[in-house]
């Protein structure tokens, strides 16, 4: 198989492309890691997939040398309701190519991987490469690159590919997520009860809209808090024991 830059770029382009028009919701990227592993299988590359998981190594892997990780992930999060195109129909407008996941992260995922064939036969790199496309990025799952790190060998160095509008990224935010419970009076809507949880939870949520962390990150900013679900009651005429939230924490 021809690994000149032209050939590579044009195989990169029709990788993505199918990898858009293939569903690939997180942990649901069987059908995506069948695309890939066809790449590899069309270069020649021996591979390895766990789960949903595909990763190489280069030809001349040598273990005294370092070894520089190139990660990047093939799954997607649900299409939003404000997509004005099919979002599983890759199409090429004005130099640029629409469709879910072209961005985060097929576009990198794809660059990475034909760097990674570029290099694959190059036998006297100063260093290992593994190229690892992994799953279930956006849930954070268990079953994405957090459960290849203890069967790779020791990673020295990784670039990982996330839209970052083709800026260096050189540190990124953590995440913590908490789920809260407001407490109130269960009732009937008809009886007197000042002690609602549904109404308990407008100071909660003022508390956490002002809330400021101490410690900014001088490369990061602040850390982001954002109330982003809410559930309570079951029907018109009760008033629920309780109201849930989930406050997604960017540290
Ligand atoms: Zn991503």
């Amino acid at each position: 198989m021809r690994t000149e830059q032209n050939f590579l770029i044009k195989k990169a382009i029709g990788l993505l492309r199918e990898l858009i028009a293939t569903p690939s919701f997180s942990s649901e990227e069987d059908m995506t890691a069948q695309l890939l592993e066809n790449w590899f299988h069309e270069f020649d590359i021996p591979y390895k997939r766990v789960n949903n998981n595909v990763y190489a190594f280069n030809k001349y892997f040598d273990k005294d040398k370092p070894t520089l990780l190139l990660n990047s992930h093939h799954d997607t999060v649900k299409p939003n309701g404000a997509y004005t195109k099919d979002p599983f129909d890759p199409k090429i407008i004005d130099g640029k190519l629409f469709g879910l996941g072209s961005n985060d992260a097929g576009g990198c995922l794809v660059s990475l991987i034909a760097t990674f064939t570029y290099f694959y036969e190059s036998e006297n790199l100063n260093h290992n490469l593994i190229i690892a496309a992994t799953a279930e990025e956006e849930s954070s799952g268990g079953k994405g690159l957090n459960s290849l790190l203890s069967i790779l060998p020791k990673i020295d160095v990784a670039i990982v590919g996330e839209p970052t509008q083709m800026n260096l990224a050189i540190a990124e935010k953590g995440l913590v997520i908490f789920d809260a419970i407001v407490n109130g009076t269960p009732s009937h809507a008809a009886h007197p009860n000042n002690n609602n949880a549904i109404y308990n939870t407008i100071e909660v949520l003022e508390w956490f809209k002002n809330y400021r962390f101490p410690k900014t990150s001088e490369v990061l900013g602040e850390v982001k808090l954002t109330v982003t679900q809410i559930n309570g009651g079951s029907q018109h005429n009760v008033v629920p024991a309780n109201v849930n939230l989930v406050i997604d924490v960017r540290v």
